[in-house]
């Protein structure tokens, strides 16, 4: 009698959006799958700027790897993060752990780009995951805290301006998102500023915002946040972000908070694989998504540079990389039950949808342009729609009619701590809390330097 073969073990490095449809493809298939991800938990980004801007909270944008999957017999879920690949050996390396795969999908996702100046992220952070977002929440929020109490009118303008840095889809949310907050969200709260006063500046290198929209859109776009009162500043290139604001050429915007927005990078995990790659990191893949001289290994959603049927450029978003890990998925089940794979990967467009602020969005699909009060309810929609359960439908939906209805904003915590190098000045007590602590640590003994062991070196792309 002859033994049946093992079942295909699948590793995907990933629970982004790439990777969760590439697990779900493979939910039926006689296969073993391993899920591994830094976080345990997705995340809908496209909702972030909320969460930064104190509309929603880090629960209602993100869900448990483990309860999405707990129905999927065949996947584990390994929360660990991924250190090194070894190619040769068929083996992703998570710190101390040895994960051995017969098929790689590689969904590691892109991060933004200073552009060689990654000084600048101490002052000027981006927005990718959840503690990036409760970070600019804290700026954001400290900053009317402290323009409140500060007696020096030159330093409460600095700490009213913000500052965003880029004007593609995820800088014109924000900076209509921060507009709205400091003028409808918190009136009559404060007893010494006018947070209506604040300055909302968004920043862009290139002659337009929006980019990637039609251009009437862009311009649409841009009138909004005009008369919401946000300044927008394109053909202007940052020079220099510093702790009290930007430099533009000659010009200086003094600034306490600043949220960089301007560009994106794909993970270092691509560069693992020790093939070519494009200016932006991304992995030259072939049109099944496999990298060239590896037929198990696949890179798919942001980290991978993929070209439509007319030879352009597949966008870096969400439905991309869906449709490139369901496509990876359904090949690998094909694969693992001897069928034909799949035709060579097709990207369909569905459309570029952005929001503004409250009844505001241009929305550009398949020909057809919607803008104000009608974007606005289809992106709204859309992006419910895209939510994971039931209950997150329902709660932000009930966050967005609240704030509708009240102008409030329900998630407005200042939690966490000041990161070293960042843009603000403490707040009262808290250099006198700082300096107790450094005397009180000088008094305590000294804590026995602890043995760690030797780190491993890993091969990258070995
Ligand atoms: C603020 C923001 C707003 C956006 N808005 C929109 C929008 O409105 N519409 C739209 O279509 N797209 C939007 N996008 C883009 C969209 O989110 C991405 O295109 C999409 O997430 C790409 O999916 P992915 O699976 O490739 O990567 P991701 O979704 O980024 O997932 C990558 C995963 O890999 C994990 N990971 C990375 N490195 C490691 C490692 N070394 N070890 C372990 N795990 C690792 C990460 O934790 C993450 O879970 C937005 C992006 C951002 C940042």
């Amino acid at each position: 009698m002859t033994e049946a073969a093992p079942p295909l073990r699948i590793v995907i490095l990933g629970a982004g959006f790439g990777g969760l449809e590439a697990a779900r493809a493979l939910a039926h298939a006689p296969v073993e799958v391993t899920l591994v991800d830094r976080h345990n938990h997705h995340l809908f980004q496209p909702l972030l700027y909320q969460v930064a801007t104190a509309a929603l909270s880090p629960g209602d944008i993100a869900w448990p790897v483990r309860s999405i999957f707990r129905r999927q017999r065949n996947l584990r879920v390994v929360m660990a993060e991924v250190t090194g690949l070894d190619l040769a050996a068929r083996c992703v390396r998570a710190g101390e752990l040895d994960l051995p795969y017969d098929a790689l999908v590689v969904a590691t996702g892109a991060t933004h780009s200073y552009f060689g100046r990654d000084d600048w992220a101490p002052v000027a952070p981006g927005l990718k995951a959840i503690e990036d977002a409760t970070d600019i929440r804290r700026r954001l929020l400290l900053a009317f805290e402290r323009a409140e109490i500060t007696a020096d009118a030159e330093e409460r303008r600095r700490l009213l301006t913000f500052v965003v840095v880029g004007g593609g889809p995820t800088g014109v949310e924000l900076a209509g998102a921060m507009v709205e907050l400091a003028r409808h969200a918190m009136p009559r709260e404060f007893r010494r500023i006018d947070p209506a006063q604040a300055r909302v500046v968004l920043i862009e290198a290139g002659p337009r915002i929006l980019p990637t929209f039609p251009e009437e859109l862009g311009e649409v776009a841009r009138r909004s946040l005009e008369r919401m009162g946000v300044q927008v500043l394109t053909g202007t290139r940052v020079t220099d972000c510093t702790p009290t604001g930007v430099q533009c050429g000659e010009e200086r915007i003094a600034a306490s908070t600043i949220v960089w927005a301007a560009g994106v990078v794909a993970s270092p995990v691509g560069g693992w694989l020790g093939t070519e790659r494009d200016r932006a990191g991304r992995v030259r893949v072939g049109p099944d998504l496999a990298v060239p001289g590896h037929a198990e290994v696949f890179a798919v959603g942001d980290l991978a540079a993929v070209t439509d049927a007319k030879g352009r450029p597949v966008p870096g978003n969400a439905p991309a990389a869906k449709q490139m890990g369901r496509y990876v998925g359904r090949l690998l089940a094909a694969r693992a039950v001897g069928q034909a794979p799949p035709p060579p990967f097709a990207y369909r467009h569905h459309g570029d949808l952005a929001t503004i602020g409250r009844r505001s969005a241009v929305v550009s699909l398949d020909g057809m342009r919607l803008t104000g009060l009608i974007g606005w309810l289809f992106w709204g929609v859309a992006h419910v729609w895209y939510l994971i359960g039931f209950r997150s439908r329902v709660v932000v939906s009930f966050e967005w009619l609240w704030s509708y209805l009240t102008f409030q904003r329900g998630a407005r915590l200042i939690t966490g701590r000041e990161p070293a190098g960042g843009n603000a000045t403490p707040m009262p007590g808290e250099r006198q809390a700082a300096a107790l602590g450094t005397r009180v640590a000088e008094r305590l003994p000294a804590a026995a330097p602890r043995e760690l062991p030797a780190p491993r070196r890993v091969a990258a792309g070995g």
